[in-house]
């Protein structure tokens, strides 16, 4: 019989599956447990690692983005193993990965976007801000999306740090995308885009805005455009003003002073806007066989039944001409084959990253989640490291409570390998991606820039390939 894991004889064997923020740090902590021999193979369906950190943070935030030191640091650690380029549910099943670990731990994210449910949103011209986001980052699964630019005003829904963003890659000079790793051919396509005005809803109002102030801060530093928020949107009803004073309130209390300043500014005649509006849902995007204008209505905040003020629709209506748009109202996560989902909230039932089998009640043994497919699409990188925390000491101690069962197929380092090396010959190790990593940062050299990206997994696998 096994000796029990966690001993250098019977190494606690987990598999996470995603290598984004929260499955890096879960494998750090895990990696760093005391008194416990780990080994984490680490999988993701992309050749390359690190997830929204390479294809969700936006290029004019490099700083974000050296969050991957310490992944590169946990990857260089005893007992880590990438497998790039697997797909977990085709190349190996969620029923295999449990024959061969002691625990297994989705680390998927939230993969797709929310839907608005109006009338017109599959419009040709009608985006999911998602899109425009892996679009922009190189993401193998949106560099071939065409985003027509010529229109003189898009629209973003939504009031998040991704309607900030997306606002702002579309404004910004070639000159400040010049020095990022924006992908090349969206370098060329924002090149010569001819929008004039973003226009950014909001469907409650300033005080219940989702963006953080310093990418609020950013909208009002923009070379190329000014930021519009009429003085009438800032007129504060009581009970926001009564929220936004209560402790834990200062985002919001700061977001609203912040617009308050903007909505005192003069414009300085720059040659592009960014509109704030507030207090706007859309009910429809209209066009004859692609978006030419949105029918938005104007709401009013009322006290809903857990007492949250939320945005109640008024008969006053208005039309806007607009010939692209973008819905950026959230993420959603997908099912996995094999693992419980929760439909409504669009991630995989847990408690406290154990996953909870939703008909029998109870945690199902040596499964577990971590991040956005855990507690839904919230937060920012840094709030990965607690959670994923939250969900390796309860691994932990269902180890040590004698919940884990052993893998039935033996678990042998070796047989992952061949097994992936039949399924996905054109697996990706983490030298493998050095290789990758190294290639992109020599091509960005020459022009100033952290990397060049490849955008095809071809071109990704190549270099993977290409022994220096
Ligand atoms: P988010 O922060 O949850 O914002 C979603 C926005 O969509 C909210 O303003 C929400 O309004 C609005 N919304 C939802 N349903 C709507 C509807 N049917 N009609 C109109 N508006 C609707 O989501 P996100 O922007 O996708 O960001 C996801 C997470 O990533 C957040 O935690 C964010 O902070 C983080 N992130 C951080 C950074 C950064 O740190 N720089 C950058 C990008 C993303 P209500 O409040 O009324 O529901």
């Amino acid at each position: 019989m096994a000796s029990s894991p966690g001993t250098s004889e019977n190494p606690l064997r987990v598999a996470i599956v995603g290598s984004g923020p929260s499955g890096f740090y879960t494998a750090g902590h895990l990696l760093k447990a005391k008194d416990l021999e780990v080994s984490v193979d680490l999988y993701d369906r992309l050749p390359t690692p690190f997830g929204l950190v390479r294809a969700g943070v936006a290029p004019d935030h490099p700083k974000i983005k050296s969050v991957t030191r310490v992944s590169e640091k946990t990857a260089a650690g005893e007992g880590f193993r990438f497998f790039g380029n697997v797909n977990v549910g085709e190349h190996i099943t969620h029923h295999e990965l449990k024959e061969r670990y002691h625990a297994v731990i989705y680390a998927v994210g939230a993969e797709t976007d929310r839907q608005m449910d109006i009338p017109g949103e599959d419009l040709p011209g009608s985006w999911a801000a998602t899109q425009l986001v892996g679009w922009y980052n190189g993401h193998p699964d949106y560099r071939d999306l065409e985003f027509d630019l010529s229109c003189k005003r898009a629209v973003v829904i939504g009031n998040g740090n991704v309607a900030m963003d997306v606002a702002r890659m579309l404004v910004l000079p070639r000159s400040e995308l010049d020095t990022t790793d924006t992908a090349d051919h969206a370098i060329e396509a924002f090149a010569s885009c001819e929008i004039e005005e973003v226009v950014i809803l909001g469907r409650r109002g300033p005080a219940q805005a989702a963006f953080t102030n310093p990418e609020l801060l950013e909208l009002g530093e923009l070379t190329d455009a000014d930021v519009v928020v009429d003085p009438a949107d800032m007129n504060i009803d009581h009970n926001s003003l009564q929220d936004i004073e209560a402790e834990g309130q200062l985002t919001a209390r700061k977001n609203v002073e912040i617009l308050t300043a903007y909505s005192q500014r003069e414009s300085t005649g720059k040659s592009k806007r960014v509109v704030l509006r507030f207090l706007r849902s859309p009910v429809a995007i209209r066009g004859d066989g692609k978006v030419e204008s949105i029918d938005l209505v104007r709401n009013e905040l009322d006290h809903g039944s857990d007492g949250a003020l939320r945005a109640k629709a008024t008969d006053d209506h208005e039309t806007v001409e607009a010939g692209i748009v973008f819905r950026s109202i959230g993420y959603r996560g997908v099912p996995v084959d094999g693992v419980p989902f929760d439909e409504w909230k669009g991630t995989i039932p847990n408690e406290q990253g154990r996953v909870v089998d939703p008909h029998a009640q109870h945690a199902i043994p040596g499964e577990y989640v971590v991040g956005w497919i855990k507690r839904g699409p919230s937060g920012v990188i840094g709030t990965n490291k607690r959670d994923a925390q939250e969900t390796v000491d309860n691994l932990i101690q269902d180890l040590h409570e004698g919940r884990l069962e052993e893998p039935s197929s033996g678990g042998a380092p070796d047989e992952v390998e061949s097994l992936l090396s039949e399924r996905a010959p054109d697996h990706v190790t983490y030298a493998g991606w050095e290789l990758i990593d190294a290639a992109e940062k020599a091509a960005g050299e020459p022009q100033g820039r952290p990397r060049v990206k490849f955008t095809r997994v071809e071109e990704m696998l190549d270099a993977a390939k290409t022994s220096v």
